[in-house]
């Protein structure tokens, strides 16, 4: 098997500074339109953490679908995450990282989709659905 590559220790600092305004553009394209008052009603439906349930006053804002995947940071998008959660899931594909960590995918599919159908009914039609969620349950 061939050494992994790494970047970090071959690229000059300024390749690494390029890179780096590079993904602050690619993220302020994205529209990130989520407030906080949508991020409190989001708590308020999942009441804990949206992958093991766990709960405390830590939760963490978490893209199902990871930036790094197209996801955006918005409040169809956003769940809460106990820490542990979020660093774990980090920029997995959701079903598939609950899978490998023995959660209920089926649960949360299911949480997520009653609660993006809430958001409809409140008069917000349109709102797309998560790419790559029908197809992998
Ligand atoms: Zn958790």
């Amino acid at each position: 098997m061939p050494p992994r590559r790494r970047y970090s220790s071959t690229a000059s600092p300024a390749t690494r500074a390029r890179y780096a305004r590079r993904r602050q553009r690619r993220l302020s394209r994205v529209d990130n339109d989520l407030t906080d008052q949508q991020w409190f009603e989001i708590l308020d439906v999942w009441e804990g953490c949206a992958y093991c349930g766990e709960t405390g006053p830590a939760l963490q804002r978490d893209c199902v679908q990871p930036i790094s995947r197209g996801g955006r940071y918005t409040v169809e998008n956003v769940v809460p995450a106990c820490a542990s959660c979020n660093a774990s899931k980090h920029n997995s594909e959701v079903t598939g990282w609950m899978r490998r960590k023995k959660l209920d995918e089926g649960a949360f599919l299911l949480r997520h989709a009653t609660f993006l159908r809430t958001l409809r009914g409140a008069g917000r039609p349109g709102v797309p659905e998560l790419p790559g969620e029908a197809d992998d349950v």
